[in-house]
């Protein structure tokens, strides 16, 4: 055991092929976006990633400052299974191959590592040298795996943050799709566009939440509203939670979702240690609560002594159309 968990039990790799130094980033994109935690993932990778999906040219933008050598593979339709047996040759000569801890990441992830028969590894926060970090139980536990053997990891977005080079160039380079032998992927029907609300917390830029200060149902639809209207997903405490006015999957905290939004908007959150363990490190914290001294009020960067409700109802004539 190390200091902080399990070692990797070496029976279970045997088998497996020889580590070899190389970690490579294989990152899902959608008409032209790259699936949440892309470009962290690649500068994990030391700024290696093969970009595979819909406008792979207009993503490349985003990886700017980070990718040194971006592959891509165009491609229509999202097709996991045959997407990982296309690349399993691409990535095979790589002992780490993260894929971002997305939706789409978590569909591409466990088909690449059967395709490559290697173990996979969820919930990365590092890739070290010599070590990988997962963490358990959302982040309150961690266990540190040697880096003897060649594993297929999904990194946890949020988990290290990003640091562009100006600098920086980028090699691109493109390649053709080409799948091999008999392959089971569903039938993509429609490509729907995203309710905000309703994005997994974890993948929300924005968080729009709701706390007890909120008073009631009428006060959680009124968070519901300002949400839609700033594209945000929405989130709560767990008193909210408890009185069974928006579902546990809302819940933010240490028994709940642990987000790492570009800004938090706090309605009526008093900010318990175990609330704000949950918020992450957004660049902008607003909380509008009547109590200036609570501890959520003393983390914000913008602080509102007012009612919850009557500050959601503002903002709503003026934002709603
Ligand atoms: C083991 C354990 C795990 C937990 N896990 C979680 C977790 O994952 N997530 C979580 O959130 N909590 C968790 N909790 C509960 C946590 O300790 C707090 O009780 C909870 O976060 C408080 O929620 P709140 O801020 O909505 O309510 P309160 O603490 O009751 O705060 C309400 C706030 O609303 C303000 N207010 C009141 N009226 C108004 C008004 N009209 N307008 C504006 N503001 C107003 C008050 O000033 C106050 O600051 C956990 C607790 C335990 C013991």
């Amino acid at each position: 055991m190390s200091e902080h968990g399990a070692r990797i039990p070496t029976g279970f790799f045997q088998g497996l092929q020889l580590c070899l130094p190389f970690v490579i980033t294989v990152a899902p994109v959608r008409h032209g976006v790259p699936t949440t935690g892309a470009v962290e993932a690649v500068a994990e990778a030391g700024g290696l990633g093969i970009l595979i999906g819909s406008g792979t040219d207009q993503a490349v933008e985003t990886f700017r400052g980070v990718a040194r050598s971006l592959s891509l593979r165009e491609a229509a339709a999202f097709r996991p299974t045959a997407w990982a047996d296309h690349l399993a040759s691409a990535v095979a000569a790589h002992d780490v191959v993260i894929v971002p801890m997305s939706r789409d990441g978590a569909d591409l992830a466990p088909r690449i590592a059967i395709a490559l028969e290697r173990p996979l590894l969820p919930n990365v926060v590092e890739v070290g040298q010599e070590r990988i970090v997962a963490t358990r139980l959302n982040g309150g536990l961690a266990d540190v795996y040697e880096r003897t053997v060649p594993v297929v990891v999904l990194f946890k977005p949020g988990s290290r943050g990003v640091v562009r080079d100006p600098l920086m160039t980028v090699k691109i380079d493109r390649r053709s799709i080409e799948p091999t032998g008999v392959l089971a992927d569903p039938v993509l029907v429609d490509d729907v566009p995203p309710d905000s609300r309703m994005v997994l917390l974890t993948e929300a830029d924005r968080v729009v939440a709701a706390g007890a200060g909120v008073e009631d149902e009428e006060g959680v639809g009124l968070t519901d509203r300002l949400a839609a209207v700033l594209g945000a997903g929405v989130g709560a405490t767990r008193v909210v939670v408890d009185r069974g006015w928006l579902p546990f999957d809302r819940q933010i905290g240490t028994t709940g979702a642990m987000v790492d939004p570009d800004l938090y908007m706090a309605f009526g959150i008093s900010g318990a240690t175990q609330h704000l363990s949950g918020i992450g490190d957004p660049r902008h914290v607003i909380s509008i609560n009547t109590d200036p001294s609570c501890a959520m009020m003393l983390r914000a960067n913008v602080a509102v002594v007012c009612d919850a409700r009557s500050t959601l109802r503002s903002l709503l004539q003026m934002l709603e159309p």
